[in-house]
């Protein structure tokens, strides 16, 4: 996998170091509130799972997939539910967790939803974030790493289904996937 990777761009000590510095923040936020966090999967299950083990405070967890992008590298626009939550929001303090925000398409879909349901609060984690390329107004509550606009695999995030299992954050090859 690694000879498909142009460049490392953030280091498996960098996110670690990152997910502790983002679990304290957390941890000070939600004290006493019972969140419930919620992974979008599949990118930010290495994310999510990391970081509530950085959190040291009473939480839930929960999983929703949504379609964004397929085996493409661009966004559709069209946002589908895979995977819907199994618990029920109204009333809770929710904490959205992403790998990555690029157009805001998907996010602001989901902030939508959450809303309607009656959640008490909904804030957003992600992880890595492509300001730049935002085609929709949304800023996340708590970020990790701002990247380039480059298409970036590992430590959950994929191409094509592939690379997720990267410790670190890369750059693909463009030969990869042109
Ligand atoms: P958005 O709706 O913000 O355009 O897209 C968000 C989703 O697209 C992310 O959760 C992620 O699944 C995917 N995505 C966006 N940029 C990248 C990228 O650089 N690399 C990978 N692997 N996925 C990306
Ligand atoms: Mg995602
Ligand atoms: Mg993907």
């Amino acid at each position: 996998m690694d000879q498909d990777i142009k460049e490392v761009l953030i280091s498996e000590e960098a996110i670690r170091e990152k997910v502790r510095e983002l679990g304290e923040i957390l941890s000070a936020e939600y004290a006493g509130k019972n969140p419930l966090v919620i992974c979008v999967l599949k990118g930010a299950a290495f994310f999510m799972t990391d970081l509530v083990r950085q959190m040291n405070i009473p939480l839930e967890m929960d999983f929703m997939a949504v379609s964004s992008y397929g085996a493409s590298t661009q966004s559709s626009g069209v946002v589908r539910i895979l995977k819907d939550l199994d618990t029920a929001v109204e009333g809770r303090h929710v904490l959205v967790v992403e790998d990555i925000i690029d157009s805001g398409l998907t996010l602001s879909y989901l902030i939508d939803l959450l809303k309607r349901r009656n959640a008490a609060s909904v804030k957003v984690v992600t992880l890595l974030d492509k300001p730049h390329r935002r085609t929709v107004d949304l800023k996340p509550d708590y970020c990790g790493f701002v990247v380039p606009d480059a298409f970036v695999v590992g430590y959950g995030l994929d191409y094509a289904e592939k690379y997720r299992n990267l410790p670190y954050i890369g750059v693909l090859k463009p030969e990869v996937y042109r």
